[in-house]
């Protein structure tokens, strides 16, 4: 189901002369509202009329997360207070949290585009969607909440956490949808198997799984553990929460709501704009939103684009592949990129080993070592001690030859990795511990 055939399925020229139109009206707005940009143009000598093609993007100025802080609470607004509906912020553990700020039309728009992103992935009018995203200042929560409503479906506020009451309810209502992080749904689907409870016999369909990085290996596992479709989606509280990008049932690319979120992608390290199908860090422009409108915000996500058409839903926004890591998380070992994603790639691959894992960096004199440490299955467990030997050889093996890097591999029993109602923690770096 297409729930906005007009602007999803606009023809590529069609689309890019709106983006085109929106770009200009965005800037002219920025510019005269949020004296960051007034500052940012004037500084890049450059003004809304400066701005005739999309190849122009690459001219303007970005927009980063300590301009979000550095501006806090509400220096970047473009509106008066007074028209801001609802605020949202981040933990902020480390320094000034970033505040987010939506108009009525803000959540307008995002009601729109989180009940295209749940029809994308399957969810119909009707369905009983089971959001557990955690509610609150986080904006998981709310954004598929207003969507479910958007689409005309049930929603069942359960926010994250209490597994327990969350699977009978979720079994109880005939949940068709469930929404929360990949981990979760893992993490649910083993504390059911233990309440006796038969995973793979519900109504439940689909899942619409994001908020953190995840492989396609870890969707086998998800798909298997319930009997469902998981769906990747993508969003980010900055921008709008979640709702900006979705896979459809191809599960093959996420679809961008180009319309009103215009993505690409950049060199990390010079911020040259990168080709279609080149690995980089993703930048999107919000072309419609009205108290926080960003100009080229550096997501820190590495992702890679495509703007061929859908042949299989028939959308023709520009897809992007699933989030491969960080800027902040990729981990930089003896001058090598490693992405936890990629670690994660091998485990599932590997019979015996669980998704379950942490990744352990420690400098032992001038020299990083990471120690990968993995879960694995009851049974292989109680084998002897040459089945796990050989086990832990070639997962050791595995990951090296992916990264081109030595490490050390160590076995945990199962469950001893420590589980998250949320974002699950991969790493855990001690050199940033010593400094
Ligand atoms: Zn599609």
């Amino acid at each position: 189901m297409i729930w906005r055939k007009d602007v999803e399925c606009l023809p590529v020229e069609k689309l890019q002369a709106l983006q085109l139109e929106r770009l200009r009206a965005l800037v002219a707005r920025a510019i005269e509202h949020v004296p960051f940009y007034t500052q940012a143009f004037a500084d890049a000598g450059l003004g809304a009329n400066d701005i005739s093609s999309l190849d122009d993007l690459g001219k303007l100025p970005f927009t980063r997360k300590t301009d979000l802080r550095d501006n806090y609470p509400f220096g970047l607004l473009a509106v008066p207070l007074s028209e801001v509906k609802e605020l949202h912020a981040s933990s902020g553990t480390t320094g000034n949290p970033t505040v987010v700020a939506y108009t009525k039309n803000d959540i307008a728009l995002w009601s729109d585009v989180m009940a295209r992103a749940l029809a994308c992935a399957g969810a119909t009018p009707g369905d009983v969607v089971q959001n557990a995203y955690g509610y609150g200042l986080f904006t998981g929560g709310l954004g598929i909440h207003y969507g479910a409503l958007e689409l005309g479906a049930t929603v069942v506020p359960m926010s994250s956490g209490g597994t327990k009451r969350q699977i009978k309810l979720m079994h109880d209502f005939g949940a068709a949808v469930l929404t929360c992080t990949p981990s979760y749904a893992l993490f649910m689907a083993e504390e059911a198997a233990d309440m006796g409870v038969d995973t793979r016999r519900s109504p439940l369909r689909i899942g619409v799984h994001g908020a953190e990085p995840w492989t396609d290996g870890m969707r086998r596992e998800i798909e298997q553990a319930w009997d469902i479709k998981a769906m990747d989606i993508y969003g980010l509280s900055e921008i709008i929460g979640p709702g900006v990008a979705q896979e459809c049932q191809a599960q093959d690319g996420l679809h961008v709501f180009a319309d009103v979120f215009l993505p690409e992608v950049i060199d990390p390290a010079t911020g040259a704009p990168l080709p279609d199908g080149e690995q980089g860090e993703l930048v999107i422009t919000t072309l419609t939103k009205e108290a926080l409108p960003f100009i080229r915000y550096r997501t820190g996500d590495i992702v890679s684009i495509t703007h061929e058409p859908c042949a299989a839903c028939g959308r023709t926004s520009p897809r992007m592949s699933k989030v491969r890591g960080r800027t902040d998380d990729m981990l930089i070992i003896r001058g090598i990129n490693v992405f936890p994603s990629q670690i994660e790639s091998v485990l599932l691959e590997v019979e015996g080993a669980k998704p379950h894992y942490q990744l352990i960096v420690d400098r032992k004199g001038s020299l990083d070592q990471l120690e990968v440490q993995v879960e694995i299955d009851e049974t292989v467990f109680s084998d002897e001690i040459k089945v796990l030997e050989n086990l832990e050889r070639r997962i050791r093996r595995e990951i090296e030859s992916v990264l081109g890097l030595t490490v050390s591999v160590r076995l945990v029993e199962p469950r001893t990795i420590e589980r998250s109602m949320g974002k699950a923690k991969r790493v855990v770096d001690k050199r940033q511990l010593e400094r």
